[in-house]
This record gives structure tokens, sequence and C-alpha cells, in this order.
């Protein structure tokens, strides 16, 4: 079909899903969503010592993860390389591009010769006027060669309209003729990616604007290979509030989309903040379901400038930027409560604190304590960190907890395994009951009620705040709450 959708997302397998890729992938998938179109998932393996194993399962699983998925591939740009081998022939056999024998000395001597008389620096074009004959004998001499591509010797600009950037355009004397083919036969990304794009008719390409320099020099491949320009968007870069790119090295794991799926982060939450880096709908809407999102998305509204990830490394209250945890929050808190539970499973698995009862007798009671948790949380890690003391005795105690509710009233020591005695008493363990036991026990000492109930909090949920104390203690039933409360003087111990 001649005016068919078909879009690609073409990574190169030489590190991790980054989530500036798993945007690119994002934004692609959307687009051919939208217009119910194709999206293709290209490995550009080409460079054999950097491409890894490990890198491919990286991506795929990434994409997997975050429900990317694609209609075709991967496809393995490796597979291709006569076509890039046979594209490149035809170039030169049509006069398009040409053999080039400057070594790196003569390059070099040229670009210095360049700078000191105040010129453009870039290939000269001398190989490009050599004679058959001269070829001939530079060949049968067995120097080395590379295939140059020749840029048309016309007046005027080459230029494209993008649909974020607007007309970008480059006179052709200022583009000097680059290289397409190594001197080892093998042929270049720039090249290597046209053919790719040509051949899966690619009619759309969203990518980085790290990729707009190349953009102009492969439109003159396009034409010169007879093949329509499909249609360029550029994005954003994404950088730091720094304004400097996010990178592993300077910025650690979360840069990788990994690292969302193995810190408690729903797949959903993190298309939906990835499509905010760099793109709007116009309005400040920031949740969007998937058909919203289909439904909202368009080219134009990506913007031209940088896209922040808002993401202070020394700031140690937020583990990634704060958008993306209220993005979090906000599905974790609204979610259907089955789905959640399954989430919360793996992580209580991971944790070692699964027990097969949440899913069978005890299933209701798991499900009320996620309700009751969820507001509080941002990821799914918390149901079993600050959470933890919901379905294990071995949790931490947050330190503020222990110091201001516990240390600072050091009779608790003794009163709470007293308060654990009167509460061992009820016949029934309501909200009700517990609140005036609770109540009458501060009364006997003649202490505010708020301070058996807040250590209460500390010995029986390890937290400074929570839901009502009562329904905690409700909840969390007379027998552990007894005994925890029983034990309350280890955690004055040193
Ligand atoms: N393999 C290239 C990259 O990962 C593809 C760029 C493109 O979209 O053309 O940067």
């Amino acid at each position: 079909m001649a005016n068919e959708v078909r879009l690609r997302f073409p990574p190169s397998p030489t590190g991790y899903l980054h989530i500036g890729g798993a945007r690119t992938a994002i934004l692609n998938w959307l687009y051919a969503k939208k217009h119910d179109g194709k999206l293709i998932l290209r490995i550009e393996d080409t460079d054999a010592e950097r491409s890894t194993e490990e890198s491919i399962t990286g991506i795929i699983d990434g994409l997997n993860w975050l429900g990317i998925d694609w209609d075709e591939g991967p496809y393995f740009q490796t597979a291709f390389t006569e076509d890039h081998q046979v594209a490149a022939q035809r170039l030169v056999e049509e006069g398009k591009a040409y053999k080039c024998f400057c070594t790196k000395e003569d390059l070099d001597a040229k670009r210095e010769a360049a700078l000191t008389a105040k010129q453009t620096v870039g290939y000269d074009g001398a190989c490009s006027r050599l004679t058959a004959e001269e070829i001939a004998e530079k060949e049968a001499a067995g120097l080395a060669s590379v295939i140059r591509f020749k840029v048309p010797d016309r007046p005027g600009a080459v230029g494209y309209d993008d649909k974020v950037l607007g007309r970008i355009e480059q006179q052709y004397r200022d583009i000097s003729d680059f290289v397409i083919v190594r001197s080892n036969g093998k042929p270049l990304y720039l090249l290597c990616n046209v053919v790719d794009d040509i051949r899966d008719r690619i009619s759309h390409i969203i990518r980085g604007q790290d990729h707009k320099d190349n953009t102009i020099r492969q439109i003159l491949l396009y034409e010169a290979l007879g093949a329509p320009v499909p249609v360029f968007a550029h994005m954003p870069l994404t950088l730091d509030t720094n304004k400097a790119k996010i990178s592993k090295r300077s910025h650690g794991e979360i840069v990788a989309v990994q690292w969302y799926r193995d810190n408690g982060f729903l797949p959903w939450a993190m298309v939906n903040f990835l499509c905010l880096l760099g793109w709007s709908a116009g309005d400040d809407r920031e949740i969007f379901s998937r058909e919203e999102l289909i439904a909202a998305f368009s080219l134009e509204r990506i913007n031209k400038s940088n896209a922040v990830f808002n993401y202070k490394k020394d700031d140690p209250k937020f583990i990634t930027d704060p958008k993306l945890l209220n993005i979090n929050a906000h599905y974790l808190r609204s979610m259907d409560i089955k789905e959640l539970a399954s989430h919360v499973k793996k992580e209580m698995e991971i944790a070692g604190i699964w027990d097969p009862a949440f899913e069978a007798e005890r299933q209701e009671w798991f499900l009320k304590t996620l309700e009751m948790t969820r507001e509080r949380f941002y990821t799914l890690k918390d149901f079993v960190t600050q959470g933890r003391a919901w379905f294990a005795d071995d949790f931490a105690m947050c330190p503020k907890a222990r110091k201001k509710n516990l240390l600072k009233h050091p009779d608790l020591k003794e009163w709470l395994p007293e308060l654990a005695e009167q509460l061992n008493d009820l016949d029934v363990f309501t909200a009700e009951e517990t609140e005036r036991v609770a109540r009458a026990f501060a009364e006997e000492k003649g202490i505010k009620p708020g301070i058996p109930i807040n250590g209460s909090r500390a010995v029986l949920t390890g937290q400074i705040k929570g839901p009502s104390m009562f329904e905690v203690f409700a909840h969390l039933g007379k027998e552990t709450v007894v005994r925890r409360l029983r034990q309350a003087g280890k955690w004055f111990e040193d």
C-alpha cells in the first residue's frame, strides 16, 4: 500500500535500554497506533565490536515490559549487509559516489591547510576527479579506499520540513562528500540506515535531535537512490537539570528502563511519564490512559526545546524524577485492587514474604491491607519496605518513628506491654473497642492519648504515619497486636 504509515525503532544494541531510547520507541509506537500503521523493530547491530546479545535481550525485555509491541521484526541489520553493499556499488556505478584513496595523513594535511587558510574544513573532493586509469593504477598498487558519496554540485540548498523543528536547510556547497563504506568494505550507519528504511518502506522517522545533522546527508542518499524521503520529526534531547546528557556514567542506574522495572514502577506509569518528556497535549493533563494518549498524540505537539529529566542525584528525597513518582503513585492508588495485588505479590515473592494464603483464605484481608496502605505509597517496593510490618514480623523501624514516638517517652517500654494485656482481655477486637481501651489507658496514666497510640503505631507498623491507628489495631488482629506490644521493649535497646 502506497500510503501505509510505517515507523521503526532501530536501536543499536550497544548497551541498556536508555529512558531516552524508550521514549523514542514509545512515540513511534503511538504514532503507528494512532494512524493504523505498523511499527518495525530493527536491531542495528552492524557495529560488531560494540553490539552484544545481552543488550539485544535487554532492549527486547524492556520493550515487552513497557507493553510496546511491534508488528514486524526484530530484523537484524547485519542480515542485510549485501543490500548495503549493492546500494553503495550502484551509487558508484551511477557516478553518485566514488572511491577515495586519501590516507589519514592526506586528510589531516588537507584539514590543517584549510584551517590555516580559514576555509571550511571538509573533504575537497580530490578523488572524485580521478580518471578511470588513475583509479585502476591505485587499485593495482593495492591502495586501500573508502567509498564517498558525491554531494551534488548544485546551487541552493537541500532541506526538509521537520514536523517538530520546521524547515531545515543546508547549502549544497557546505556539505562535503562523506564516507558511506569504510576501507574494510563495511558500509556505515548513514547508508545502512537509509537502505534499510527504504527496504522497510518507512514513512515516518521520529528520532532524537542528535540525529538532526545526519538527516540532511541521508536525504541526499534517498534522492540518489531514487526513493521517496520519509517524514522526519526530531525530538528534543533529554537532559538533566544542569542541561547535561543523562547517562549511566553520570547518573547511575536510573537512566535504564530496567531499573524502573526492578524498583517498583508500573509499566504504564513509565510510558505515561516518558511521553511527557518533550511532548504535551497542549493542556496541563499529566495522566493519560492508553486510549487518551493515542487520541491526544501528535508530532506537532512535540517540544522544540530540550526535555528536562528532573532528577537531582544529590537529593535523597527522590529516587527519580518526582513527576514520575507522582504518576506512578496515581496509578498505584487508583488501579483495580486485584491488579495491584498481582504486582505486589511479585514484590513480596522477591522479598521472601509471600504467603499463598493471601490468595486463598486471607485474600480479603490482603486486599484490604493494600487498600489501607496504598494512599501513602509511591512505588510497589513501598509495600514490602514501609509496608513490610503488615506481612512479616522482621520489619525495620523508621528511625524517626523510633526517636519521636518511642525513645522520647521511655515509660512506653513498660506501658506498651501493659496496654497489650488490656487489649488481650478484649473479646471483640474492633476499632471502637481498641480505641476505648487505648483512651482509657492514657487517662489511667495521666498522659495524652497520642503517646500510647503513636508508640503503638511505631511498634506495630514501624512507621510514623499511616491509616487510623484503631483501624490498624483491628486489621492487624489481636494476636499480632498483643504479641508486638508485649515485645515493645526490644525497640528501646541500643
Ligand atoms: N541505531 C541508531 C541509534 O540507535 C538509529 C538512529 C535512527 O533512528 O536513525 O541511534
